[in-house]
């Protein structure tokens, strides 16, 4: 066993740029965690004082570990710090959590427990909404392809806003509306030709996706006019559609808040322009999610305030310029609020080594006639793409710590792989762990509250891993892990073949 400190160890040129070598594997990086999770006496990572190897005792492995303490602060603390910055603009902001991200009847009652209302997107959204009694007047409906049922069941759960996406669904939701002798409270979901993406964004007149209404002069039916303002028009002469304000969505992972401003400018324009134009009077204006959270250390998420804050700013000034009443403002944090709170605790199982050439011009050698090979590690856990497709479909970064003990071993760049027949099914791309890691050994991925349990699947007949909610020193199901009953219980069975 090699002797070599943490400290002597240099970076691996297999690594990525960014990923730095940590001075200490066996600290937290606090950004990345949930508050309430700490190592304890013994080195053993605990949340809210519940070890994890308690954990893996009660629940299994893979399961997903939330914090509900952390999930209930983070929400609180969005809906404040926009409450607080936009009080003297519009009276305060309404925070819809997008339950795109993570949903199920435990988190659904939080959010409406802490004042925040609730974005939907299916007919399977509004039911774990109803199932928990929230006020359909809480509740937001998106969605470029509602069917007809969605839209009758948005109406039956008389909800505060159905978000249109294009001039096809107004028309069907006017009819349907009609039909029952309803109205339909409506947002139109415009696309501002901004995009954001991390720390840029870009900006173009035109729009390529399925989302939303177009800005642009000459995208709508008739000649000279927008999609949007068609949509408008439109909305304002159906009888049973109240058009509340409009929308827009710009991207997700976004830490600098140019791209909200810029958005914001161009809907507040676009407002006036509607005053002017047809003597309407817009109310509200949601300006979407899409706030950033820390997946490596490398990620550095701004506090709600500062966002609030600088987005304030550019409301505040663009209404005082266009001499309008300020709109009501709206947002829809998924991620920021759920991301955090969770992580994936796995049990590391097979463990291997290769060998990857680097050509000598990598190292600045170019004069070498021969490559060098430097190791990566392969730590295979007990689950992978099917409860984390994150990395496989977007790249996604993550991180990972050894959970179950501390160690003093030397950093050795790993690769975290899952057990599934793809050789894409990785976890965490790049980072470095001790290199003692063993087998049985429980490994924690932080951040993975959002869009993992949300999108895990069955791939290989694996489970999907249950979710624990923890608070004050105490674990709870908040969604059980599926069983192989569970697995086979749609299976019509042989009998039908
Ligand atoms: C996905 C989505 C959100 C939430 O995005 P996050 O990145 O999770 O904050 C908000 N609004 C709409 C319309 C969305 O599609």
């Amino acid at each position: 066993m090699q002797s070599n400190t943490n400290n002597s160890t240099s970076a691996s040129p297999l690594a990525p740029g960014w990923l730095a070598v940590p001075e200490d594997l066996n600290a937290l990086h606090a950004p990345m965690w949930a508050a309430g999770v700490q190592r304890n006496d013994d080195g053993e990572l605990a949340i809210d004082g519940v070890p994890v190897r308690e954990l893996k005792e009660q629940f299994g492995t893979p399961l997903f570990v939330m914090s509900e303490g952390d999930f209930r602060a983070r929400a609180r603390s969005f809906k404040d710090a926009f409450d607080a910055a936009f009080a003297d603009i519009c009276g305060g902001v309404d925070v819809y959590y997008a339950g795109k991200s993570f949903l199920c009847t435990a988190v659904a009652a939080w959010v409406a427990g802490e004042g925040l209302r609730l974005d939907t997107c299916s007919g399977g959204e509004l039911a774990v909404a109803a199932r928990v009694g929230i006020d359909g007047a809480n509740l937001g409906l998106h969605g470029n392809n509602k069917s007809d049922a969605e839209i009758n069941r948005a109406l039956d759960m008389k909800l505060g806003r159905i978000v249109v996406d294009s001039l096809d669904e107004l028309e069907r939701v006017a009819k349907i509306a009609s039909g029952r002798g309803d109205t339909a409270k409506v947002m139109l979901r415009l696309t501002p030709g901004v995009h954001a993406h991390t720390h840029e964004f870009i900006a173009t007149a035109h729009e390529d996706q399925k989302f939303g209404l177009s800005m642009a002069e000459d995208s709508g039916e008739a000649a000279g006019l927008s999609a949007a303002e068609e949509a408008v028009a439109a909305a304002t002469s159906y009888s049973n559609v109240e058009l509340l304000g409009l929308h827009c969505h710009i991207g997700s992972q976004i830490f600098e808040p140019d791209g909200f401003a810029l958005a914001a400018e161009k809907l507040l324009d676009f407002l006036a322009e509607m005053r002017a134009k047809y003597s309407i009077v817009l109310p509200e204006l949601d300006l979407g999610g899409g706030y950033g959270i820390a997946y490596t250390p490398v990620d550095t998420p701004r506090p709600p305030a500062e966002i609030a804050q600088a987005m304030a700013a550019v409301v505040r000034s663009k209404c005082a310029e266009l001499d309008i009443t300020p709109p009501r403002i709206s947002i829809e944090p998924g991620r920021a609020i759920v991301g955090t709170t969770t992580f994936t605790l796995y049990e590391v199982g097979t463990l291997k080594t290769v060998r990857v050439d680097v050509p000598a011009d990598a190292l600045g050698e170019a004069g070498r006639d021969h490559n060098v090979t430097f190791p990566r590690r392969y730590v295979s856990v007990d689950g992978g793409m099917s409860d984390n497709p994150r990395p496989v479909l977007y790249d996604a970064d993550y991180s990972a710590i050894v959970a179950s003990r501390t160690s003093d071993a030397a950093p050795q760049l790993s690769r975290v792989v899952g057990k599934h027949c793809e050789s894409g099914d990785i976890v965490v791309r790049d980072v470095y762990l001790p290199e003692d890691v063993a087998a049985g050994d429980l490994l924690a991925v932080p951040g993975t509250g959002a869009y993992c349990w949300a999108l895990s699947s069955n791939y290989n007949y694996l489970a999907r891993p249950g979710v624990v909610a923890v608070r004050n020193g105490a674990a709870r199901l908040i969604v059980r892990g599926e069983t192989e009953e569970d697995l086979l219980n749609r299976d019509m069975g042989v009998a039908n073949v």
